[in-house]
């Protein structure tokens, strides 16, 4: 066999193994089962279709290639990364405001109580001194 038929023999056997073998987006990780991988993420909408690291090439990615689909996948994790921290974020807001809510619901349920038991006083008094 040829030296370039062996390379790309392992590239055949390496896209092979990729494609047998659950797949991660490169972005956010999200894992694609044996169901195969979509055009797009559905999570972060990366272009998974046109990923060098997804995709079986004939020859090798020239150097400028992958130092811009790097560059280009560390912009997306960051992105990524930041919208995870915000909607982390968020959540704890939102668990704040419900904490704060059912708080206030509780303070009123107990003040409602406490009013029926003065009106409750209040009519005793009433009675008494008719
Ligand atoms: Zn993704």
């Amino acid at each position: 066999m040829k030296n370039e038929d062996k390379n790309l023999e392992k590239r055949r056997k390496g896209h092979a193994i990729v494609v047998d073998r659950d797949i991660r987006c490169p972005v956010c990780e999200n894992l694609f089962g044996h169901q195969g991988t979509p055009q797009f993420c559905p999570l972060c909408a990366w272009d998974l279709e046109n990923d060098p690291s997804l995709t079986l090439t004939i020859g090798e990615i020239p150097e400028v290639v992958w130092k811009a689909y790097q560059d280009r996948l560390l912009l997306a994790r960051n992105i990524w990364n930041e919208r995870q921290r915000l909607e982390t974020e968020k959540q704890g807001l939102e668990n704040e405001i419900e904490r704060q809510r059912s708080s206030f619901l509780e303070t009123k349920k107990v003040q409602k109580e406490k009013d029926e038991a003065l009106k409750e006083k209040d009519r005793e008094i009433q009675s008494v001194r008719k």
